[in-house]
């Protein structure tokens, strides 16, 4: 296990801001970026926490990824709001969307929420909370560059595609589920690779399509979706909807203009939110929590999301451990 670090959340902050400016974001960009990237941090999200930062960095140096965009939405259709990033990173188009996004929501019943042109190297279930907070129901999907073969293929093709749906409840945090439809997600492949753990073989396959154990040759190969052949077509779904539909790139056409310098891709996301009052359900929150209470009548069964707020709640007092080589590297990155 290599050395750790126990930082505060106020340290933390400190130190993935400080590296973003020093690296060429505006405050704005930066601010958004931190704010992200510390709550993942802070709910136990480590494998989109700082350990991404080293990648915002290399793509703001590369040139690939604009810190200074400064991205506008306007509404194309009565019930679409579009965000072009301007080739920005997403955190700051997705809190510049919200409000009129939500608005939109509340007016039309449903409505969608594309963004463009865009970098994002995060978890969904930040922008997806944010929305369901405000008495809606969210689902939200984004791509990247191939790392999954499709059922059938052994040679990458899909993203991880991840998909996070949230409901909201009566004086509860939201329920939020955020997945990658992947059998894992790769950053914790890079995690088990660093840290030189084996992964389950359902995992992937070496770069001549043998099953392995070893997420280094995963890395090398093609991870594979979760549940066969249903998440293969999932994982399709996303891509229609995440790039098809709002016009954005497929990941196999990321990949041909990426220029490698393992910053997050660029491509585009989707969001469609639905106000269960604007389809007549008045009494959508009492409803809804009898189901979650009857749900978990089950012995063993939780909410996803609930270790989330579980750990949210301890990380302001224990703050958070992350590898010591990592913060060096940021203080490095940082100059
Ligand atoms: P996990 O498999 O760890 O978890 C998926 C969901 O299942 C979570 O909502 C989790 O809730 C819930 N869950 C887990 N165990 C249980 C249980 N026993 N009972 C009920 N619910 C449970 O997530 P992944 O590894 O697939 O994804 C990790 C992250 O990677 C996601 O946040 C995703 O957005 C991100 N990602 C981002 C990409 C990008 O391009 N930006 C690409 C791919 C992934 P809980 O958190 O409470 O455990």
């Amino acid at each position: 296990m290599s050395e750790r670090v126990t930082l505060s959340l106020d340290e933390l902050r400190s130190l993935i801001r400080n590296c973003l400016i020093a690296n060429g974001c505006d405050e704005a960009n930066a601010d958004a970026i931190t704010d992200n990237m510390s709550s993942a941090e802070a709910s136990g999200s480590a494998s989109h926490g700082i350990f991404r930062l080293p990648g915002y960095v290399a793509s703001l140096r590369s040139g690939k990824v604009d810190g200074k965009a400064d991205p506008q939405p306007e509404q194309i259709a009565p019930g679409v709001l579009r965000i072009d990033n301007r080739n920005g990173f997403a955190p700051l188009a997705i809190d510049r969307s919200r409000t009129a996004f939500v608005d939109l929501v509340k007016s039309q019943g449903i409505a969608a929420l594309s963004i463009n042109n865009s970098h994002h190297f995060a978890v969904l279930w930040i922008e997806v909370e944010k929305i369901v907070e405000q008495g809606l129901c969210a689902l939200a999907m984004t791509c990247h560059l191939p790392y999954v073969a499709p059922t059938g293929g052994n040679k990458p093709f899909f993203s991880t595609n991840p998909i996070a749906f949230g409901w909201p409840r009566k004086d509860k945090p939201p329920m939020v589920f955020d997945m990658a439809t992947s059998e894992m997600a790769r950053g914790e492949i890079m995690l088990a690779a660093r840290d030189g753990h084996s992964v389950p073989a359902s995992a992937g396959v070496d770069a001549d399509g043998n099953p392995t154990t070893d997420p280094n040759e995963i890395l090398k190969g093609a991870q594979s979706p979760f549940g066969g052949h249903k998440g293969s077509a999932i994982a399709m779904m996303v891509e229609l909807l995440a790039c098809g539909l709002i016009g954005d790139l497929f990941s196999y056409e990321t990949a041909q203009i990426d220029n490698g310098d393992g910053g997050p891709a660029r491509g585009g996301e989707l969001i469609i939110a639905m106000d269960p009052k604007r389809f007549g359900a008045e009494d959508y929150l009492d409803h809804t929590d009898r189901f979650f209470k009857e749900l978990a009548k089950q012995p063993g069964v939780r909410l996803p999301g609930d270790r989330r707020y579980k750990t949210r709640v301890e990380t302001p007092q224990t703050g958070v451990s992350i590898p010591l080589a990592l913060r060096d590297t940021v203080l490095e990155l940082t100059g």
